[in-house]
């Protein structure tokens, strides 16, 4: 099949990459001039792990490319997909403007029937604002051609969107329209050989269904989160809590782990913005509001500690703090609303300077931060605790679960580590004369 995709971010250019790898010719389209001269340049614009080779591969084999012309890309395909930002607007619902503005260039330039699917993460109804903006303009141009708009939210993760994509858990089709249910079902066919993984479902189920996900998910980290402060202020472990509730199935392990906070470009916006459907709507959501409040708080958790290990805020003057991990999770070089960047500005606040590394993450934090005399971008994990008070680690990148401990004591100038991921054993670390301070386990100093 022939598809457009609009917007080549993270969602737009995976969606892309993928379903031209699976056969289909798919053009894909930014207003971003530079990031589709770098596509067309061979050079992917985010780090993805595995998205470089699919985008080469699919470009040779003529399959993908990439423009800024609105008219070419929407006289390409029947099918539509819009995968814009929908960022935070000033009152934390979702910024709709760059979604209608899509659907405005589809309705200006389309010449025959359209399936105009929102991939755009978006609050229920906005399908329907969509229908009515291309309605509009429809009229404006004294046409009457017919379109579906249909409801197919993403669920891939960053730093795992491609298998995320090509192995989805489940594809979410949210329409009524018979003729937009079949487009979408041949468009899906290449990923429900093994089973059936596509639910259709209504727009409005499918738009919440997003929201749904990823609040649940937030809600999960932030109550381990609560569950871990209240562990370290009566002297039990989390991690042994997170063992026992976990082997529960009806609990299960996965996305229990108590840190320093969620952050990224989707639960932090999403959780906002279900709360102010729910103002919208007249309707109280106190779990939402808590588990937004909650999360804000356990992102100054490390600074927390820093300072009460130093005897107050204000003795961090001067002092030097390394920091491990500035992604908002491991594999990605998305810093969007990252806990790190909570606990770099509350130091460079109190006065001090900051050491920091990450694996991949460190263009994107020259880009945001630029050059200052109180921070340092190190080459690796050893070099930025050179003659630093202590070490704060904020993203559990694998390089930093079994470092040479050694090494670290003779860099650092300070014996003194606050874990925002429980990366190590307490036990071991105070047997080695460490000041280990992480989440939800009790000091034992
Ligand atoms: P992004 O900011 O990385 O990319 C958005 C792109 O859209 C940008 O390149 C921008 O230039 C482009 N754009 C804006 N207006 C345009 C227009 N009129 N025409 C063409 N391109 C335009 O965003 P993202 O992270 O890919 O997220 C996109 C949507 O998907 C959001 O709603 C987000 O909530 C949702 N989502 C994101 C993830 C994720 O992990 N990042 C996962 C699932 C869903």
């Amino acid at each position: 099949m022939k598809l457009t995709i609009f917007g080549t971010g993270y969602v737009g250019l995976v969606t892309g990459a993928c379903l031209a790898e699976v056969g289909h010719t798919v053009v894909c389209i930014d207003i971003d001039q530079r990031k589709i001269d770098k596509l067309k340049a061979g050079v992917i614009p985010i780090w993805e792990p595995g998205l470089q080779p699919i985008v080469e591969r699919n470009v040779a084999e003529g399959r993908l490319r990439f423009t800024t012309d609105v008219e070419d890309a929407v006289k390409h395909a029947e099918v539509q997909f819009i995968a814009v930002g929908t960022p935070p607007d000033e009152d934390g619902s979702a910024d709709l403007q760059y979604v209608l503005a899509v659907a405005e260039s589809i309705a200006r330039h389309m010449p025959s029937y359209r399936v105009i699917v929102n991939k755009s993460t978006v609050p229920v109804g906005t399908a329907d604002k969509v229908q009515a903006k291309v309605e509009q303009i429809l009229a404006e141009r004294g046409e009457q051609i017919a379109f579906d708009v249909v409801s197919n939210p993403e669920f891939l993760k960053e730093g795992a969107a491609v298998g995320d994509f090509l192995k989805p858990d489940r594809i979410i089709i949210g329409t009524r329209s018979a003729k937009a249910q079949e487009r979408m079902r041949e468009l899906y066919e290449p990923f429900n050989r093994n089973h059936e993984r596509t639910m259709f479902m209504d727009v409005k189920s499918a738009e919440l269904t997003k929201y749904a996900a990823n609040a649940m998910l937030a809600t999960k980290i932030s109550f381990m989160n609560e569950l871990a402060n209240m562990a370290e202020i009566v002297g039990a472990d989390i991690e042994e809590v997170r063992k026992g509730i976990g082997a529960d199935p009806r609990i299960g392990y996965h996305f229990i782990y108590p840190g320093c906070g969620y952050g990224g470009s989707c639960f932090p916006k999403d959780v906002q913005a279900l709360g102010r459907t729910a103002d919208q709507i007249g309707y109280e959501a106190p779990l939402l509001k808590a588990v937004e409040a909650v999360n804000n708080r356990q992102k100054t958790t490390l600074f927390a500690k820093l300072a009460r290990h130093f005897g107050g805020a204000d003795k961090l003057a001067g002092k030097t703090i390394a920091v491990w991990g500035l992604a908002f999770k491991p594999n990605t070089d998305d810093m969007r609303e990252a806990p790190s960047r909570v606990l770099i500005e509350a130091l460079w606040g109190a006065g001090a300077k900051v050491q920091a590394f990450d694996p991949v993450a460190m263009d994107e934090t020259r880009r945001i931060y630029g050059d200052r005399p109180d921070l340092a971008l190190c080459g690796n994990k050893y070099s930025a605790l050179e003659g630093a008070d202590a070490l704060a680690i904020c993203t559990e990148w694998q390089q930093f679960r079994a470092p040479d401990f050694e090494e670290m004591a003779n860099l650092l100038k300070g014996k003194v580590i606050v874990d925002g991921r429980n990366l190590y054993s307490p036990n071991r670390l105070e047997e080695d004369g460490w000041q280990y301070f992480s989440v939800g386990r009790p000091a034992r100093q």
